[in-house]
């Protein structure tokens, strides 16, 4: 297993805070890897700032040329990846196959689009000048990636900030740190020295990457009480953060669905990586016409799911990632069922080692309840009644959060009116939680300011410069004229 940050292009023991990674299938610290010093984070980002100049100034071939390498490497190890983000994450195995496809498909991606963006020519003021506006990069980008999708995150900044003509310097949290150190190595071989940094550590590595006078923009996905601390300081700093943080996505079933269908889709949506994905679906408002049958539906799915080793074909859903959040779980339930909730399958800690969760469907919820506020983040889905569509809408949009919301209907009013109402980065429609590489993964309010995926993911990690070219020196009416 690699331990070695990379700094200026060379593999490098950690000097900093030894982070113990816990296996969460286990509860057993699996390794022991030491951080970055200060020091060390400090070299990165000069070793990044230095190449910055060469960097920008290569050309697109060989920037994309690099994106692809990375893609292929990424394809021909996948069996590997897969493998360390089983342990890293708790994720089953075969659906991080289908996530090293995923970042691989990002890598190629952003290989030929940014081969077609440049900027535009805009008209001019006057007839012989040339006015052109040129996307730029920012200069050397911090990369901070939660630990629940150690690679396709990192890939959906890393890809278009190199791709752009950044250099970075990439720092994964604390619990997937032997996969970040491996994704990281991938990349970095590809890329001339010092292009891309990989350091590893917590918070206070965190802080030292976004405060560091030569950092110039912070991309950074996480929690929303991380993206607060970090935007205020990018804000004190005027140093463009780009926030992707958590949420607390709604789904709404119409009565003009197959509740039994309806029901598989949310509890996939709430289920899928024991819950821990910033889309999931954290609470679900379904139609009275078609409640009891959804519920009956999505007890039985749920009841059914077979829980644990994340390395074994059958199991479909792992460990959550840490002790803390199985309680905050378990917080969120009792204080539910303190005002009225009834759990209807799961709600308890599987038994044994790990931090194994039975998934939970929940009923009788309101929004008194932490569950249908603060973002759960494990294996629960509540589950509200509705009765008509005004109501499903205000409870949807009752929240501070803006990251996703998927909504279950053939009804294209219905559709247009959540495309237009709901408060949020995505909709998605009878189908959901699932990334288009062309579209977008954004959140708006307390999930941030970010965009991810797409030209809207490429162009964030650049400014605009503009061109004001007259050829000819030429003297204006309103310049000063000379005296006499
Ligand atoms: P986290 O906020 O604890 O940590 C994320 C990363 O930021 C880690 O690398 C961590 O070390 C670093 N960090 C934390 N505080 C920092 C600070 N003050 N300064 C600098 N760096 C700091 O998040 P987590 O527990 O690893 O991930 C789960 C959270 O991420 C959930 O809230 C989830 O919704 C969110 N998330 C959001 C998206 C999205 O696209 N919006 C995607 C995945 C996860």
């Amino acid at each position: 297993m690699r331990t070695e940050l990379i700094i200026g292009g060379r593999d490098i023991p950690g000097e900093g805070e030894p982070i113990d990674v816990v296996d969460p299938a286990t509860g057993r610290t699996a390794v022991t890897i030491a951080g970055a010093s200060e020091a060390q984070v400090d070299a990165a980002v000069a070793a990044a700032a230095a190449t910055f100049p060469s960097w920008r100034d290569a050309a697109q071939d060989e920037r994309s040329g690099a994106l692809r390498a990375v893609a292929a490497e990424l394809t021909e190890r996948r069996d590997e990846l897969a493998r360390l983000l089983a342990s890293d994450t708790g994720r089953p195995f075969a659906r991080n196959l289908l996530y090293v496809d995923f970042a691989a498909t990002i890598f190629h991606q952003y290989a030929e689009l940014a081969r077609q963006i440049a900027g535009r020519v805009v008209p001019s003021n006057e007839t012989g000048q040339l006015s052109i506006t040129r996307h730029v990069p920012f200069g050397v980008v911090a990369c901070l990636i939660p630990w629940n999708y150690p690679l396709d995150l990192l890939a959906f900044k890393v890809a278009p900030a190199l791709a752009m003509g950044n250099t970075v310097v990439v720092k994964g949290a604390e619990e997937a740190t032997p996969s970040t150190l491996t994704i990281g190595e991938i990349v970095a071989s590809h890329v001339p020295s010092g292009v891309a940094g990989v350091v590893a550590g917590g918070t206070r590595v965190g802080e030292r990457l976004v405060a560091h006078p030569d950092v110039d923009m912070v991309a950074f996905t996480g929690s929303t009480a991380a993206g607060r601390a970090i935007g205020a300081v990018c804000g004190e700093l005027v140093k463009p953060a780009h926030l992707e943080l958590g949420g607390k996505d709604p789904a709404l079933v119409f009565a003009d669905v197959d509740p039994i269908l309806a029901a598989r889709g949310v509890v996939w949506a709430a289920m899928l990586n024991a819950g821990q994905v910033c889309t999931s679906t954290e609470r679900a408002y379904v139609h009275r016409s078609v409640a009891d049958r959804f519920v009956e539906a999505a007890v039985e799915l749920t009841g059914a799911l077979e829980v644990g080793d994340p390395m074994e074909p059958t199991t479909q859903v792992g460990p959550m990632r840490s002790e803390a959040g199985r309680a905050k779980v378990m917080r969120h339930l009792a204080d539910a069922v303190d005002k009225g909730a009834r759990i209807l399958t799961g709600g308890v800690p599987v038994p044994g080692p790990g931090y194994f969760f039975e998934p939970t469907v929940v009923v009788d919820v309101n929004h008194s309840m932490d569950l249908m506020r603060e973002e759960t983040f494990g294996p629960v889905l509540p589950i509200m009644v509705f009765d008509d569509v005004d109501q499903a809408f205000e409870l949807a949009a009752d929240t501070d959060y803006g990251l996703g919301s998927s909504i279950y209907t053939r009804d294209p009013v219905l559709v247009e009116r959540a495309f237009r109402e709901l408060r949020v980065g995505g909709v998605w429609v009878n189908d959901p939680v699932v990334d288009n590489p062309a579209g977008l993964l954004a959140g708006i309010r307390a999930s941030g300011n970010g965009r991810e995926l797409g030209l809207d993911g490429l162009l964030a990690f650049t400014n605009v410069r503009h061109l004001h070219w007259q050829p000819e020196l030429q003297a204006k009416p309103w310049w000063y004229a000379p005296e006499g």
